[in-house]
C-alpha cells in the first residue's frame, strides 16, 4: 500500500542524513510497498552504494527492477547480491535470490572464495598515502577484495570518508549503476585517483 506520509518522512531523513544506508533502504521499500517500482530503484542503489553488504537491499532492488520491466539489470543485481549474501552467510536473502534467479531463467553464481590476508597488529594510526599525515586507521576494510584491503592498509579514515561524499557525486553525475561491472570499473578508477592509489 502506498504510504505517502512515510515516503515524505523517509525522503526528509535521507536528505538530512545522506550517509544513512538504512534510511535509503527504507525509502526504497516504501516505494516498493506502494508499487512505485521505478521510484524505488534510485534509493535502493544508494543504500547499496553506502553499504554493499546490505543483502536484503539486493532482493528489493531486483524486485523493483523486474517490476519496472528491467529484467536484465534485475539479474545483474541478483547475481551480485547472491555473492554478498553467501559471503556474509545471510541464508534467507541468498535463497530468495536463488529463487528469483531461477524464475528469471538466469544461472545461480558459483560460490566464490575471497582471499583474506590477516592484518598485522595496528596501533590505530596509519601513514596515509593521500594526505601524507598520520591519521586514524579504519576499524575494518571499507569493502571486500584487494582494493578494499589496499585502502584499509594505506588510507586514513577521514580521507576515505571524504571519498564517499565525492563518490556519490560521481555516481550521480555519470549515472553509474554499481550493479554493473562497467560502472564499477569507472567508479574504482575515480576512487583510485582520488585516494592516490595504484
Ligand atoms: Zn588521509
Amino acid at each position: 500500500m502506498l504510504d505517502q506520509r512515510k515516503i515524505e518522512r523517509l525522503t526528509q531523513l535521507t536528505l538530512a542524513d545522506p550517509q544513512n544506508d538504512l534510511g535509503f533502504f527504507s525509502l526504497g521499500r516504501a516505494y516498493v510497498d506502494g508499487a512505485l517500482f521505478k521510484q524505488a530503484i534510485a534509493p535502493l542503489m544508494r543504500a547499496l552504494q553506502l553499504n554493499p553488504g546490505l543483502s536484503a537491499a539486493y532482493v528489493l532492488l531486483a524486485e523493483a527492477q523486474r517490476q519496472a520491466g528491467d529484467s536484465q539489470n534485475a539479474v545483474h543485481t541478483l547475481t551480485q547480491g547472491y555473492k554478498i549474501a553467501e559471503e556474509h552467510g545471510d541464508l534467507m536473502p541468498r535463497n530468495q535470490i536463488a529463487d528469483m534467479l531461477r524464475e528469471l531463467g538466469a544461472p545461480i553464481p558459483e560460490q566464490k572464495r575471497v582471499e583474506f590476508k590477516p592484518q598485522m597488529a595496528a596501533d590505530g594510526n596509519i601513514q596515509c598515502r593521500r594526505c601524507g599525515r598520520l591519521g586514524p586507521k579504519m576499524k575494518e576494510r571499507p569493502f571486500r577484495g584487494a582494493l578494499g584491503e589496499e585502502i584499509h592498509g594505506s588510507i586514513c579514515g577521514p580521507c576515505f570518508q571524504e571519498w564517499i561524499g565525492r563518490g556519490t557525486m560521481v555516481i550521480n553525475e555519470l549515472r553509474l549503476n554499481l550493479t554493473e561491472k562497467a560502472s564499477q570499473d569507472v567508479y574504482d578508477e575515480y576512487m583510485k585517483e582520488f585516494l592516490h592509489l595504484g
